[in-house]
């Protein structure tokens, strides 16, 4: 009998991860860590944050499917959305885990608390995966803001969110 057994097929445990974010819009650096997570775990779930006092340049839909787009290769991410407490969704989906990447000190002291929160109220971990170097500068506020002033990005984004960005971006100057 073969050692390597599928947890999935054998029906045992199903490791799940969630990866959630605004992705407005989706980045190199965010894709890096759904697709290091998706070699780690058995899904991840790439989940838009929907907070309706924060304006962003993407509706929801385009985030998704944005996501969706450039994570078509990887069969173990799915796309969803929030608008709840993101550990009640993990609840609800049987997700023990939260993966969140790590670029800065800045980050790390943001998601220190928000980790031991989520573990306080819900018992659900969260795990750092460190930014991979080329891409920790970046962010999507500083791609955005360089586009808009007609600095090059397309080397940063995925190809879809790229165009997604020049488009929008044209769209905001039109007279
Ligand atoms: P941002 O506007 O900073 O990109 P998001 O809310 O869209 O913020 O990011 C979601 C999560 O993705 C962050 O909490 C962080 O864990 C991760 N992340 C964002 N950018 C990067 C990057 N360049 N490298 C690694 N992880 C990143």
């Amino acid at each position: 009998m073969s050692t390597q057994q599928n947890p999935i097929a054998e029906g045992n445990i199903v490791r799940r991860v969630a990866c959630p974010g605004s992705f407005d819009p989706l980045t190199n650096g965010h894709l890096d860590i759904f697709t290091r997570a998706s070699e780690v775990f058995d899904e991840v779930y790439a989940l838009v944050t929907v907070n309706p006092s924060k304006k962003t340049m993407f509706s929801l839909e385009e985030r998704m499917e944005l996501i969706q787009e450039a994570t078509a290769h990887l069969p173990n991410v799915r796309v969803d959305s929030i608008s709840s407490l993101l550990v009640d969704y993990c609840r609800a989906h049987d997700i023990k885990g939260i993966c969140k990447g790590l670029r800065v000190a800045t980050d790390f002291d943001y998601e220190i608390q928000m980790a031991q929160m989520n573990h306080k109220i819900a018992g659900v971990e969260t795990l750092f995966l460190a930014a991979n170097p080329q891409h920790s500068y970046l962010s999507s506020s500083l791609i955005k803001e360089v586009a808009r002033y007609g600095g090059e990005v397309q080397d940063m984004l995925p190809a879809s969110a790229y165009s997604a960005l020049m488009t929008r971006l044209a769209e905001q100057s039109a007279p």
